[in-house]
């Protein structure tokens, strides 16, 4: 028998997976613009509702476009589903939301997006979600001591955006383990081209598909894939089920038992059955078609992505104008021996580092830039730069841009796929202008 395409190489699943014209049909991902199917009779309608076909009625729930996409990113990531989500906000949002309500407690790594730590510390707390954010370097008993009886999930960033840190991933699995909560962990900046989290142990993994899978710049997108290696029917100290929502009757579902009923692709359905059901963070047909687009040379870019990257930050390191850098792949870097043990193949694409002479520098930095882009973005085929002190934090003093750690001479850089000596002359060039 022919291999499976999840037996395949990463690179055939980035150009194979999930989509196989039938003969004389589009070779090409096909985007069905559609909101509503029809049908004949009430019968096949019935078993839509019932979740017993995997056929659509309504966009919100669902399109072919967008099942295409998340079989693509459960194929890469090596995981046994997928759902997509309108953003990568929405992908985080909804990963929690499947298993927490009110009352419960969450563990997060401090060194997290600046829009996932607001999500957990202001919104979800409004909630009644209790977070709590720890050093992601605590020793591995230091963190299982923080758990909680009511803690539900570990989450963190395999790299850091903006900060650039690498988790320990054997560290967080067993931490999870111990405390028999699932580990979720966001992994858009290695993107499974470069870390595959679910092979390490981590129980669920999302993505800002916006950044590196879609990789061009089309499409705001997000993703959910579940590892299919969590037991949902742990307890609580008091015998009770620890996450009723997978594995006890659901009440919207006329007492229906995810779990039970999808097994390894519990936590998916009911993110789609329920919560995008609910909350109406659906992915379009276009940007799961964009960003389909974007994983089919998902491997090749980031080959050339993190290449560009090393060769710039070892650049970067030896510059006269560069106060000090921030890259896993450069050796010094805290989290080398980290990136070599989990990142292999290089350590993404994103840096960041001090101009000498502070925020006047910075501006000027950016202002004689060429090729590079100042835009707020990263994971481009487009090498981008920002310079936060004088753009996204300049309504605050430098007293306060220092307390909230953006040093005033701060540039993050996001290498793309121009030519490494044209990204690095172009940086050069504005540097000795700085002078
Ligand atoms: C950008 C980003 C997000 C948010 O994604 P959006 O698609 O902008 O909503 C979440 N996590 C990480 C690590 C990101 O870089």
């Amino acid at each position: 028998m022919a291999k499976q395409m999840k037996d395949m190489g990463f690179e055939t699943r980035c150009v194979h997976g999930a989509y196989k014209a039938e003969s004389a049909q589009p070779q090409n991902l096909p985007i069905v613009q559609s909101t509503t199917y029809r049908y004949y009779n009430a019968h096949d309608v019935a078993e839509l509702f019932d979740l017993e076909s995997p056929n659509h009625m309504y966009a919100r729930l669902g399109s072919p476009t967008v099942d295409a996409l998340e079989q693509k990113m459960a194929l890469l990531e090596g995981g046994t589903a997928g759902m997509a989500a309108s953003s990568g906000q929405s992908a985080n949002m909804i990963a929690v939301l499947n298993i927490c309500e009110a009352g419960d407690h969450i563990l997060s790594a401090t060194n997290i997006y600046g829009g996932t730590y607001n999500l957990f510390d202001v919104t979800l707390r409004k909630l009644g979600i209790d977070v709590e954010f720890f050093d992601q370097d605590m020793p591995l008993e230091d963190i299982v001591a923080l758990k909680k009886p009511n803690t539900k999930v570990l989450f963190g960033e395999t790299i850091a955006n903006p900060a650039l840190s690498v988790l320990d991933l054997e560290k967080f699995v067993k931490a999870a383990s111990a405390m028999e909560v699932p580990l979720i962990v966001d992994n858009t900046f290695p993107t499974p081209a470069l870390l595959r989290p679910i092979e390490w142990g981590a129980n669920i993994v999302t993505h800002s598909t916006t950044k590196f899978a879609d990789g061009h710049g089309t499409s705001i997108g997000g993703c959910v894939i579940e590892g299919g290696n969590f037991d949902w029917t742990v307890k609580n100290e008091d015998g009770s089920l620890k996450y009723p929502s997978m594995a006890a009757p659901d009440e919207s579902y006329h007492g229906l038992n995810f779990y039970e009923s999808f097994g390894d692709a519990a936590f998916c359905t009911r993110l789609k059955a329920v919560l995008v059901r609910d909350l109406g963070c659906t992915m379009s047909p276009m940007n799961a078609y964009l960003t389909h687009q974007g994983l089919q040379t998902l491997d090749v870019r980031m080959e050339r992505h993190v290449k560009n990257a090393q060769a710039v930050a070892e650049f970067l390191s030896q510059h006269p104008m560069v106060d000090w850098i921030i890259y896993p792949g450069l050796k010094g870097n805290k989290y080398y021996d980290l990136a070599q043990k989990y990142l292999p193949k290089g350590a993404s694409a994103v840096m960041s580092f001090g101009v000498k002479g502070g925020r006047e520098a910075g501006e000027k930095f950016l202002e004689n830039l060429e090729l590079c882009s100042i835009v707020v973005h990263v994971g481009d085929i487009h090498t981008s730069v920002l310079h936060p002190a004088s753009t996204t934090h300049r309504q605050l003093s430098e007293e306060a841009q220092i307390a909230a750690g953006i040093d005033p001479g701060l540039i993050r850089l996001s290498v793309g796929l121009e030519s490494a000596d044209d990204i690095i002359a172009d940086l050069d060039q504005a540097l000795n202008k700085v002078r």
